[in-house]
C-alpha cells in the first residue's frame, strides 16, 4: 500500500506546502525547528517530526532521505 503512494504527491500536499504548512498536520512550518545547512538552506523539523528544507528562494519541500 505505502509503495503505491509513494511516489504521488496529493495536490493537498502541494497546496500546504506553498502555504509554508506541515502536510501531515498543518501546522505553518514557521513553528517548526530550524537547522542552519551548509548549502544556505534551512532543515525545519516540525512538530510531527516531518522534516522539510527551506531554499534560498524560500520554498519549502520534503527533505529527502538523505537530508533528514
Ligand atoms: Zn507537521
Amino acid at each position: 500500500m505505502a509503495k503505491m503512494f509513494k511516489n504521488i504527491i496529493a495536490p493537498v500536499q502541494v497546496w500546504l506546502l506553498s502555504q509554508g504548512k506541515c502536510v501531515g498536520c498543518s501546522q505553518p512550518l514557521e513553528k517548526g525547528a530550524k537547522l542552519a545547512r551548509q548549502d544556505g538552506t534551512q532543515k525545519i523539523t516540525c512538530k510531527c517530526k516531518r522534516v522539510y528544507i527551506l531554499d534560498k528562494g524560500g520554498k519549502y519541500r520534503r527533505a529527502g532521505i538523505n537530508e533528514a
